[in-house]
């Protein structure tokens, strides 16, 4: 029997290589956008994660009419009503560096009293033509003024989680892998995939 193929809309290889992972006992041929020479450039500009990873999984569908699974992520902060939010990734502007983006964050708190609550969220949709599903997972926790460690990506030297002592980016990839909001979201596609 020939193996299902399904698309991950995305050219970051360390996502495939947790998706990879979380899906390694599916009998599933993997594809990610890196396997095509001529992948859709999508402006993530529809307001919402949700809105986003649909806008993602419909434009490589339709380029590519196969089953596609595509992610929007980003932090939220409470006491900056849900900022960074969509806007993670961009938080200064285009081009924005993690370490742009990390200082801002700290200076937007500076108003503000410890602790600084804070989720990493993931929203996760299957797109195959037919079938719309939409997941999404969390991983909740704190940031801190000083960063500390270099592992991971993002604002992951100022973030720890729930029930650590030690920042996202002081946690080794394997780790942070057992309680990713983006494990959590792709564990329920998982889910979805077996039974569809
Ligand atoms: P995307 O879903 O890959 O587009 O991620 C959007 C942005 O959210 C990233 O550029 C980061 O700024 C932030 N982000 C998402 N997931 C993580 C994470 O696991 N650690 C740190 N930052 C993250």
């Amino acid at each position: 029997m020939t193996q299902k193929r399904i698309l991950i809309a995305t050219t970051n290889k360390g996502k495939m290589e947790d998706i990879r992972e979380i899906f390694k006992d599916l009998n599933l041929k993997i594809l990610s956008l890196l396997d095509f020479d001529n992948y859709p450039e999508v402006i993530e500009d529809a307001g919402t994660f949700e809105a986003n990873a649909i806008k993602k999984a419909k434009a490589a569908y339709d380029l590519f009419k196969l089953p596609v699974i595509a992610d929007d992520s980003g932090l939220s902060v409470e006491q900056l009503d849900g900022a960074p939010g969509v806007i993670s990734a961009r938080y200064t502007g285009e081009n924005a560096t993690d370490e742009q983006n990390n200082k801002k964050l700290i200076a937007e708190l500076e108003k503000f009293s410890e602790p600084y609550l804070a989720k990493y969220i993931c929203i996760a949709v299957y797109y195959d033509g037919n079938n719309l599903k939409i997941v999404n997972g969390d991983c909740k926790g704190r940031i801190i003024r000083q960063g500390r460690g270099t592992n991971g990506f993002g604002y992951d030297p100022y973030f720890i989680p729930d029930g650590y002592e030690l920042t996202m980016g002081e946690l080794s990839l394997q780790e942070k892998n057992k309680i990713s909001h983006r494990l959590k979201a792709f564990e329920q596609l998982k889910e979805i995939l077996i039974n569809l």
